[in-house]
């Protein structure tokens, strides 16, 4: 059974999940918006993934007997002014993140509560993906600079994309 702490923080999670998902959106809305097709694909399949987070916190949740509460979404930034600054706000967002998942554990920790300590260590690993995929597309992005092929070129490789659910899922 879960604390009213753990479960509070718990459905804040869920909801966090669902307004990152609502945050990329916009960013795939900014980069549809300057004709990066590819780039504006990335984020829709980054959105696809944050609502899959919230889903296994959600499904979680209820597992344990917990009750989820869906809260409300804050509206994400739709101004950019550039692609780095996309990403830069992306990489930002994702340390927030990994700061709530940490904050998750320690309170997990506190607690002893191993079933949401186990599920928690899934997602640690994959924050270590989230910042080191941002990471790597803020280098090349700076790499590119004025160089408008290998922006192209860039834009392909991102619009291959695939979102995959872990087996098992
Ligand atoms: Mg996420």
């Amino acid at each position: 059974m879960l604390s009213e702490k753990l479960m509070e923080m718990l459905n804040e999670q869920i909801r966090f999940e669902m307004e990152s998902a609502h945050y990329y959106m916009a960013m795939a809305a900014y980069c549809d918006s300057e004709d990066l097709p590819g780039f504006g694909h990335f984020f829709k399949v980054q959105a696809d993934e944050e609502r899959f987070h919230s889903m296994k916190f959600y499904n979680f949740v209820n597992d344990m007997d917990g009750r989820v509460i869906v809260g409300q979404l804050n509206e994400p930034k739709n101004d950019y002014k550039s692609l780095l600054e996309v990403f830069e706000t992306a990489l930002q967002h994702e340390k927030k993140v990994t700061m709530r998942i940490y904050n998750l554990m320690d309170l997990a920790q506190q607690e002893r509560e191993h079933a949401t300590i186990s599920m928690l260590h899934w997602f640690i690993d994959e924050q270590v993906e989230e910042e080191n995929t941002m990471k790597e597309i803020i280098t090349k992005i700076k790499r590119l600079g004025e160089n408008s092929h290998g922006l192209y070129m860039l834009d392909d490789q991102l619009g291959q994309r695939v979102f995959t659910p872990p087996v098992g899922e």
